[in-house]
């Protein structure tokens, strides 16, 4: 089932244009819910359907671009709120004010022209063109009890290269979850009767699970009310309505990315070498990758190396102790605050509480119950990962940033000087960006940077290191690879590009990128390495584009 972006764009068009020949109707839903209020006893039941209607109408009319509709129901759902949480006694001021609201929200419904506003969002959705084979697609359940948003959210999606399996309520999106559970689920907030029907329904599918289904909420609230109920049922993001929907698809190609995560690298400081193996087999059964270093003066280098989540430290070594190594440790910048645990047979807790002010994060008895050791190293290391991919990567195509492409280098050579390999930098630069953002403006151009380096990543090794080095500009760090091979390959990377079509409303164009590529035993150290290959980019440029150029060496 590819969908065809111009095909999709017309779809949305249509599907508009029906939301809004019915929002009369819809208006009418309000005020007969409204006059069912007023006949019946205050508060209660009727109130939150007219909350509920009013509501679903400023979301939706958010989602079609109908600002001023959506903003005239915006004031009228905060006027129905206040008196569903008694802060407004529904008076006869506060009567005279929901007219007032009714009847700006019918005055701009009667004023809408179809043929406005949706022409950009329309341009902005409908350009993203995935290649990807329908095998590998991933199965996106979306539940949405807004017909004409969920319509729309699910051709977007699609767009992005999903497979989406729409539903209106949410029974159907449970018993469809436990017959063929999704890659991920986009799931609403708000439904019919249940102010957080969707988290309340989320938490029990994911209760009952063993490993939880990535899920997104979507909400026209972004009230900490809401994000907490998400957070509870297990959210992994959130969107508030209109949803920027270049940043929802590429959070769902995270969450449905099939790249394992990476094991947590503990490094182990203790001079007594068979206790740090003892500790280093217990955390390797618990799947974490180790290394121990059992002289405390040698850290360094493993410590830039190995690049560990955590360190778990003895307190008495000879040379220095624990608790001076850590603080040596965390005077370096990049350290600052890289989780220390101590572990020693210090029972005097004034000593503990000494190794704790010099910036521990525990201190842990030995003989340690492994099951301990395991579960106090796993949630600090946890929480370090995230610190630091949110530091070390790049938020719109999730590449390694500038400066963790750099460090990765430096890591990289370290690496293949250590094993006497080879080791290749190769700078991408897209061609004549410029006048993609400039002919089919901005949006787009992120949709290309977004698809190249979902290409790049897909083409080369898993040992290979794949960064956005600047706006345009990506970088990829090849261990292993002669100067011959790292061309070939960025080379075959080169083609599948040019050979990518971006669909736009009107026409299709394609994209090049020039390329450079170098290898280490020429340039001898990072900065000329990096240099090498810039100059050789250059030459690419100069060569006429679309071209990969390997670096003379020095
Ligand atoms: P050349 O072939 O010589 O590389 O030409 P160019 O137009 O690609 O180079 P130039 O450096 O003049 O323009 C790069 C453009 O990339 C300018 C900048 O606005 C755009 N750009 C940088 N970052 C982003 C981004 O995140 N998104 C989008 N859409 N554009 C970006
Ligand atoms: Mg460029
Ligand atoms: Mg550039």
């Amino acid at each position: 089932m590819s969908t065809q972006p111009e095909a999709v764009a017309a779809k949305l068009k249509k599907i508009r244009e029906a939301y809004i020949k019915q929002l009369p109707v819809q208006m009418e839903g309000i005020r007969a819910s409204y006059a069912t209020f007023v006949l019946g006893e205050q508060g209660g039941a009727p109130l939150e359907d007219l909350h509920r209607r009013i509501h679903t109408m400023k979301g939706a009319c958010a989602t079609f671009r109908l600002s001023m509709v959506s903003s005239a129901a915006m004031a009228g759902e905060q006027l129905a709120k206040d008196a569903l949480q008694a802060m407004v006694a529904p008076d006869r001021l506060w009567h005279q004010k929901m007219q007032e609201h009714f009847a700006r929200m019918e005055h701009e419904i009667s004023i809408i022209d179809p043929a406005q506003g949706m022409e950009s969002q329309i341009h902005e959705l409908a350009t993203a063109v995935e290649q990807i084979p329908e095998r590998e697609r991933k199965i996106v359940y979306l539940c949405e009890d807004d017909s004409y948003q969920r319509l729309t959210l699910a051709a977007q999606i699609g767009c992005f290269g999903f497979e989406v399996l729409s539903f209106g309520d949410l029974e159907h999106l449970v018993n469809a979850v436990q017959s063929a559970p999704p890659d991920a689920i986009v799931m609403d907030i708000i439904f019919p009767d249940q102010p957080f029907g969707g988290c309340d329904v989320m938490r029990t599918i994911q209760a009952e699970r063993e490993t939880p289904i990535p899920t997104v909420f979507i909400s026209s609230q972004g009230a900490l009310a809401n994000r907490l109920s998400a957070v509870r049922a297990g959210s992994s993001a959130y969107f508030v309505k209109p949803v920027n929907m270049t940043e929802l698809c590429s959070t769902l190609s995270q969450l449905t990315s099939a790249i394992k995560p990476e094991p947590y690298r503990i490094m182990i400081v203790d001079d007594d070498p068979q206790l740090s193996e003892y500790h280093s087999v217990i955390l390797q059964e618990a799947g974490m990758l180790t290394l121990s270093v059992n002289d405390p003066l040698q850290v360094m280098s493993p410590l830039i190396e190995f690049k560990p989540d955590l360190i778990l430290m003895d307190m008495y070594m000879p040379g220095c102790n624990g608790m001076e190594l850590a603080k040596a440790i965390r005077q370096i910048g990049a350290y600052f605050s890289i989780p220390i645990v101590y572990l020693s047979s210090e029972t005097d807790t004034e000593k503990q509480f000494q190794a704790m002010q010099t910036g521990g994060d525990a201190f842990l008895m030995k003989p340690i119950d492994p099951q301990r050791l395991v579960s106090s190293v796993t949630v600090r290391a946890e929480r370090m990962k995230i610190i630091r991919s949110f530091m070390v990567r790049d938020s719109m195509t999730g590449l390694f940033n500038h400066t963790a492409t750099k460090e990765h280098l430096d890591t990289a050579i370290a690496n293949a000087q250590r094993k006497q390999e080879e080791v290749c930098f190769a700078m991408i630069d897209v061609d004549k960006f410029k006048a993609v953002n400039d002919t089919y403006g901005h949006p787009m151009g992120d949709r290309v940077l977004i698809t190249l380096a979902r290409l790049i990543r897909q083409r080369v090794r898993k040992t290979d290191t794949v960064g956005r080095f600047g706006g345009e500009e990506f970088a990829v760090i090849l261990p292993g690879c002669s100067i011959g091979e790292a061309t070939a390959l960025m080379n075959e990377v080169r083609e599948s590009f040019a050979a990518l079509s971006f669909q736009t409303k009107d026409e299709n164009f394609s994209c090049t990128f020039s390329c450079g590529v170098a290898v280490l035993s020429q340039f001898g150290d990072a900065t000329a390495l990096n240099a090498g290959a810039d100059e050789a980019l250059y030459a690419a440029k100069d060569g006429g584009r679309n071209l990969v150029v390997a670096a003379k060496g020095r």
